[in-house]
């Protein structure tokens, strides 16, 4: 992964080229934006820059790796005796302080084919405290031609004392054209159907993916066949919706792909502190059932009558003001 193939990402990329230009690259890193935007294939493409054995420069004048050589060809599998990558564990919640010493024992050696040892920890937040203790040792006293990179989605979660002495990179979401260029690589299926995902799925290539399966493609058109009538439904039909969306498997995508299409269709209405709230609480909601039992078709209830009021005020005030 070179950084001429990080799409969307212009921005980071070159912020990272110009350090590696004027060596000038800070030691400790936070790649921090939403989960599927580029943080680990830039990540790449900077460990890749930096160990590449002939290293070139690109027409903008600014360096990149040959994606050729050796250590780019391991590098490609994620695997080169100079990097180091941290995971949560197999139970997939934590990364543990013996992982951390273990990573911050391999900056402190010296590299064995490149000039960089470079270690990075995705994700970030699932450093357990003592983990996050045993990191700031090193970051404090970064070895030379050591370089740590934090990915994470929610920086201001991570220590302050951490955040502090790394270098914050911020990632911004990918725009659709970018996520259906990114889907043609990546999938077979219709140019509709990944012009539809990448429209739902706020700027992450993750959700991209997950919205083009065939369920999710299938899913999302019956939903938004509904909402698309739901501001003149009686009430009792509002229920039976409720109920048709409230299964066990279907509940959470729904959340999902309602808060998507709320805010893919910001600009179909002036977005209000009305919108704002309600897509706050449709968050909150989602948060709320990932952890507890909820009655999901209640919920859903009030989900659907919420946004029932909200679109009929909104067709209300687009009347008066085309009568001004
Ligand atoms: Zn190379």
């Amino acid at each position: 992964m070179a950084f001429a193939d990080v799409l969307g990402q212009t921005h980071a990329c070159q912020q990272l080229r110009h350090a590696m230009q004027q060596d000038a690259l800070a030691h400790s890193w936070i790649f921090a934006g939403p989960e599927g935007v580029g943080k680990r294939l830039t990540a790449l493409a900077l460990v890749q820059g930096l160990l590449c054995q002939s290293p070139s420069h690109q027409t903008d004048g600014l360096p990149d790796s040959c994606g050729r050589c050796r250590s780019c060809r391991h590098l490609a599998s994620w695997a080169h005796p100079d990097l180091h990558f941290v995971q949560p564990t197999s139970d997939k919640t934590q990364i543990v302080v013996e992982q951390i010493r273990a990573a911050c024992q391999f900056l402190a050696m010296t590299a064995m084919e490149g000039r960089w040892k470079v270690v990075v920890i995705d994700d970030a937040l699932a450093m357990n405290e003592s983990a996050a203790s045993a990191l700031l040792k090193t970051l404090e006293e970064p070895s030379p031609q050591s370089l740590l990179i934090l990915l994470t989605t929610t920086p201001g979660r991570l220590l302050a004392t951490i955040r502090s002495r790394c270098q914050m990179l911020r990632f911004a979401p990918l725009s659709p054209p970018i996520l259906t260029s990114l889907l043609e690589r990546q999938t077979s299926v219709a140019l509709e159907v990944r012009q539809q995902a990448a429209q739902l799925a706020e700027g992450s290539m993750a959700r991209a993916i997950t919205l083009c399966q065939p369920e999710l493609v299938q899913m999302r058109d019956e939903l938004m066949a509904d909402l698309t009538t739901i501001a003149n439904q009686p009430l009792a039909l509002l229920c039976s919706m409720a109920e048709n969306w409230s299964e066990r498997e279907r509940f959470q995508q729904t959340l999902l792909l309602l808060r998507s299409w709320l805010r893919s269709n910001w600009h179909d209405h002036p977005v209000t502190r009305h919108w704002i709230a309600y897509s706050l609480w449709l968050e909150q909601i989602n948060r709320t059932a990932a952890i507890y039992n909820l009655n999901r078709q209640l919920t859903l209830e009030s989900v659907f009558i919420r946004l029932q009021r909200l679109l009929i005020l909104q067709q209300q005030r687009t009347v008066a003001m085309s009568g001004q």
